[in-house]
């Protein structure tokens, strides 16, 4: 790698940003950070500009930003500080930036991440809901500006891995027959519906495999997350529903595999610890140390497969119905999901009723075909509104 490339990471403070700039500072040679950013964690952002020294850091409101200005000015630190959305967009599509990390949860990141992708930057995507809401035209804006897509997700970084290098036209195209995306399950893999119903928020951040965020980790539980990934899968590597298949994996060992026509299957291993796709994204084509442990296969013992039960777990089935349906179907399903998560999150809607209010805001709210961003952003405002009615109408 020539030089120094420059780093914007989007949701710093959160478990993806925070693992991100764990692998950058492993490697001050090749990476600078040049705007961190974060929404109400002020704290976590300040620390992160004493160890990082960006040339910029953003909040989302007035109030952080005065008195994380004064905090840096104490440490001694120039970290310009800036607010809001529109700055979230600026420090993803500078001119100074060469690759921007896009780790804000949720709808949020749309914005930002196309921003980064219409500029034609190295887009590290892990914010899935991104291209679950838009992937028509987020896909159309990477290939208008020559952007690099690298995808964050552990299953899509796996199949990235399994696949050609050139893969866009079609799977068919290149011998590949499937797209196996692996699932843990989450932590209720083995329970019943009945049961399910008094789960907590608690139970429900608690992954057995992975440490991350609670939205992320709520969908997981639901199984919401593997059919987010699913629409997600379709958009990177130009499949259809019908081309993926969902394996449940307990192990989180095997992060997702491509079927080719020969019958070779190809796998990507490793531990579950997202600082390995993190570290891919930033070095592609090269690979650098992403301070993970080897694997140890003789620890891991056995892998174990199985189908997903959508009776149980029935947001699989809205998202790749959603997904068949198409055009803001999934920017619906995406927005309701937020609402409905958000809400058992706060406890006011039990665990099973969070697909409840998915299913019935797709089933309120007419699709429309997606020419453009403003369709989007209207189906997505237009969900939320009939998800609160919808929280209402089930809440405990
Ligand atoms: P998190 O909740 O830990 O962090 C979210 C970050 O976004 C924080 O920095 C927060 O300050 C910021 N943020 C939240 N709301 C915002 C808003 N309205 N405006 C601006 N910034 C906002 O989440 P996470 O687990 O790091 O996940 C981030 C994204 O990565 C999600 O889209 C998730 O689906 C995806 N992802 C995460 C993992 C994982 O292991 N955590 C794995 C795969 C994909
Ligand atoms: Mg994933």
């Amino acid at each position: 790698m020539s030089r120094l490339q420059r780093v914007t990471v989007l949701g710093a403070t959160g478990s993806i940003g925070t693992s991100t700039l764990d692998v950058i500072a492993r490697h001050p040679e090749r990476y600078q950070v040049y705007a961190l950013t974060a929404h109400t964690a002020r704290d976590a952002l300040l620390a992160q500009c004493i160890a990082h020294h960006p040339e910029i850091a953003v909040i989302a409101h007035e109030t952080d930003a005065q008195w994380l200005r004064e905090a840096l000015s104490n440490a001694r630190v120039k970290t310009q500080v800036a607010v809001g959305e529109q700055a979230l967009v600026e420090v993803s599509r500078d001119s100074a930036v060469d690759v921007v990390m896009a780790a804000i949860v949720g709808a949020a990141g749309l914005l930002p991440a196309l921003a980064a992708a219409q500029a034609g930057k190295r887009v590290l995507l892990a914010n899935k809901e991104a291209l679950v809401m838009s992937g028509a035209l987020f896909m159309q804006a990477v290939e208008a500006a020559q952007a690099t897509l690298l995808p964050i997700d552990s299953e899509h970084n796996a199949i990235y891995q399994c696949l050609p290098s050139e893969h866009r036209g079609g799977l068919a195209r290149h011998g590949v027959s499937q797209l196996l995306l692996t699932a843990s399950g989450g932590p209720f893999r083995t329970w019943s519906r009945a049961a399910l119903a008094d789960v907590t928020p608690e139970q429900a951040c608690a992954h057995p495999n992975w440490s991350m965020g609670r939205k992320i980790s709520v969908d997981s539980a639901t199984l919401m997350n593997k059919g987010l990934e699913l629409i997600e899968a379709c958009w990177l590597f130009d499949a259809t529903p019908e081309q993926i298949q969902v394996v449940v994996h307990p192990q989180s060992v095997i992060h997702s595999m491509a079927a080719y026509h020969d019958g070779s299957v190809l796998a990507q291993l490793g531990n579950p610890d997202m600082r390995t796709p993190i570290a891919y994204g930033l070095a592609w084509p090269e690979r650098i140390d992403a301070g993970v442990e080897a694997l140890d296969l003789f620890q891991v013992a056995r892998l174990d497969f199985e189908a997903p039960d959508e009776a149980r777990f029935p947001c699989l089935r809205l998202a790749r119905d959603a997904m068949q349906q198409g055009g803001s179907a999934p920017a619906i399903l995406n927005a309701a999901n937020e609402v409905a998560v958000e809400a058992f999150l706060a406890k006011r809607l039990g665990f099973n009723a969070i697909s409840d209010v998915v299913a019935a805001v797709l089933n309120d709210q007419p699709t429309e075909p997606v020419h453009n961003l403003d369709v989007v952003l209207n189906a997505d405002q237009q969900a939320r509104r009939t998800a609160q009615q919808w929280v209402r109408h089930y809440a405990r």
